[in-house]
């Protein structure tokens, strides 16, 4: 051991107490209790009774066997590494998986019907003209608007723009409002109008600068040779299990649930540097000292904490999304359709209850029993936010009706169940970034205090995990 090292850890060591037991608070816990370079001390508090804030699931059994139900998210987008980095530093590579193959289309709902998605339509941006041109899914006008895409002088922006009021300049407004509205309507909850591109889809913005969408998605497919690889990374077990291994990981931490922090304060001793010291006190009365405060709630539940030690931080005011999953079990022979891709999305005009539809069983191997098929119904978004507070009744009939009519199910489910995820996706405005950047270097008057999670560099777990481990460097190099 060097003599650093060895003075480091003869020091007290650096207490860090994490409000929020959600993935980015468990990823920043790992982190920090696995450091060899400097003694730290970490209790992590959880309000809820469970760990994983948004990542919940479950194993529901049946006569049929077991199904894998993944609450809401059920995987992360693979070209960010960081939650899949993890998994492997978990010892959870051999049970990464991807999307099953034979099942990554996506189908559209058009005038009451599924119709499969034209070939290499991603997010909108036509990557094969034949596959454009030969669909029925957009008029003559709209495909010719998209094709012309690299004609479309750059938009003056500045940073920062809204998705849907970038993409309609790219490539027109029905192709905007037929295929990105309703995608980002599941992402976020939200409106594409009022989503932050640079937050959102920054790749977008670097694509209209270097050439334009429609070049670097070509140049992308072309660099694939044919191949259509997973973009989705999940886990066999279900989401839970990267929840339930990394809880299982933290044997160095003060894991705490049933315990919300409801102030932070500053004590009136300060360490050996001079810097303050603060004090986490929870609503079972309980009070923690820390070197180091993160807050990885939902922005809306740290802002009256950190308002109440300073009222001048620089918040910046967007909403959470609200959203609900249905989910229903099937014999296979129920369903009339064919269940040949990962789901479908519904465009606004088509005025129908639900938002879209997965077939988690065709997108994901072992989620559900042989013979049987597991889908789910997402209700919720934009304007329908209020959905979510409907009984549990009106929820699973809207979403049974909706997947009744469109796939041509007869008979009962094995089994229907509904979850909620109230305020619970980021609706980041355009300029979201620039603002994060503000508070931080605010907070940089009260050191010791951070910000990390899905209301601040991104929503994705892959952000999440990032915005962890990027705190969890800082904490570790002061
Ligand atoms: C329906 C839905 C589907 C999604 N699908 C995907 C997907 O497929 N892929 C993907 O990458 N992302 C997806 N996301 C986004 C992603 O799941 C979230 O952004 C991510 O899980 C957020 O993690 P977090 O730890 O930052 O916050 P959270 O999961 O919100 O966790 C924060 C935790 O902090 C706790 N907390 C809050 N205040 C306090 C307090 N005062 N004291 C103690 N504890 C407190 C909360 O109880 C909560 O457990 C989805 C989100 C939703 C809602």
């Amino acid at each position: 051991m060097s003599a650093e090292i060895a003075s480091s850890f003869t020091a007290a060591p650096t207490r860090v107490v994490i409000i929020g037991g959600g993935i980015t608070g468990l990823a920043l816990a790992r982190k920090l209790q696995e450091s060899t370079a400097k003694a730290v001390e970490v209790t992590l508090l959880e309000a809820a009774d469970v760990l994983g804030g948004n990542l919940r699931g479950e194993i529901i059994p049946s006569k049929f066997g077991d199904f894998i139900v993944d609450h809401g998210p059920d995987s992360w987008v693979i070209a960010k590494p960081e939650a899949t980095a993890l998994c492997r530093e978990l010892g959870l590579g051999d049970a990464l998986i991807e999307t099953t193959e034979a099942n990554r289309g996506v189908f559209l709902v058009h005038q009451g019907e599924l119709r499969p998605m034209p070939e290499g339509l991603a997010l909108g941006i036509p990557t094969r003209v034949r596959s454009l041109l030969t669909t029925d899914l957009f008029s003559w006008k709209a495909k010719a608007r998209m094709l012309l895409e690299p004609l479309v002088p750059k938009g003056k922006w500045g940073d920062d723009v809204s998705v849907g009021e970038f993409l309609e300049r790219r490539i027109g407004i029905e192709p905007t409002e037929t295929l990105v509205a309703p995608l980002l309507g599941g992402i976020f909850a939200g409106d594409a109008y009022e989503i932050s591109l640079k937050t959102a889809f920054p790749q977008f913005l670097a694509d209209e600068k270097n050439s334009s969408l429609v070049r670097a998605a070509m140049k992308r497919r072309k660099m694939l040779a044919g191949k259509k690889p997973s973009a989705f990374h999940s886990l066999r077990g279900g989401i839970r299990q990267l929840v339930d291994t990394l809880a299982a990981s933290l044997t160095k931490t003060a894991v705490r649930t049933g315990a919300r922090a409801v102030a932070v304060a500053r004590s009136t001793d300060s360490d050996s540097q001079n810097k303050p010291r603060w004090t986490v006190s929870t609503d079972a009365g309980e009070s923690f000292p820390a070197d180091h405060v993160v807050f990885t709630g939902p922005s809306w539940s740290s802002k009256p904490l950190l308002d109440a030690i300073d009222a001048t931080l620089p918040w910046e005011q967007f909403q959470f999304g609200s959203a609900a999953t249905a989910f229903f079990a099937f014999p296979r022979s129920a369903v009339a359709h064919s269940l040949q891709g990962t789901g479908f999305i519904i465009p606004k005009r088509e005025g129908r209850g639900i938002l879209a539809g997965t077939w988690v069983s065709s997108k994901w191997a072992g989620r559900a029993p042989e013979g049987t098929v597991l889908m789910r119904a997402f209700l919720g978004g934009k304007g329908n936010g209020a959905l979510v507070d409907e009984s549990d009744e009106v929820l699973a009939s809207t979403g049974l009706a909706e997947l009744r009519t469109l796939l041509g199910i007869s008979g009962e489910p094995i089994f229907s169940r509904v979850y909620r995820f109230k305020d619970a996706s980021p609706n980041p405005r355009p300029g979201h970034l620039e603002r994060v950047k503000a508070l931080r270097t605010a907070l940089g008057k009260h050191p010791g205090l951070h910000v990390a999670g899905n209301g601040y560099d991104g929503a994705g777990i892959p952000d999440c995990v990032r915005q962890a481990n990027t705190v969890a460097a800082q904490i570790l190099a002061g």
